[in-house]
């Protein structure tokens, strides 16, 4: 999708410091990172949000949730602890229509999350 910005990433129109770069996923740091380690986790196949998928994408979401965990070491905050965190939808607080996981460490998360 032309328009879409983590689909730009994805087929390297847009600019991003990767982390992980998989056949089906792709992490990279968030522009606007919210902890000292920020990763965005996303399909490089353009899937809206967590709500878009189906059984049929199961294997997918596995691969994106395994890389989350790769991102994590990579990034140094595997041991320390981290939050991975998929916004869906409007209420969700989704900005950005193309699935992504958030993998956020380096510093002790409150709870329970705005
Ligand atoms: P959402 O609010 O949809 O859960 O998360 C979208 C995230 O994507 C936000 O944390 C925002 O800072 C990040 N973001 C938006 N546009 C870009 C971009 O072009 N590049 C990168 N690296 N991050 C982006
Ligand atoms: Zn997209």
């Amino acid at each position: 999708m032309e328009s879409c910005p983590f689909c730009r990433v994805a087929e390297g129109k847009a600019q991003a410091r990767v982390v992980f770069d998989g056949d089906e996923v792709l992490a990279f740091h968030d522009i606007a990172p919210r902890a000292p380690v920020h990763v965005l986790v996303i399909p490089r196949r353009h899937i809206v949000s967590l709500a878009h998928t189906s059984q049929g994408d199961r294997d997918l979401l596995g691969t994106l949730l395994a890389a989350a965990a790769e991102a994590a070491r990579q990034t140094g905050i595997a041991d320390s602890g981290y939050r991975v965190v998929a916004n869906s939808g409007a209420e969700g607080g989704q900005t950005v229509a193309h699935l992504h996981l958030h993998v956020l460490g380096g510093r002790p998360m409150g709870w329970p999350p705005g």
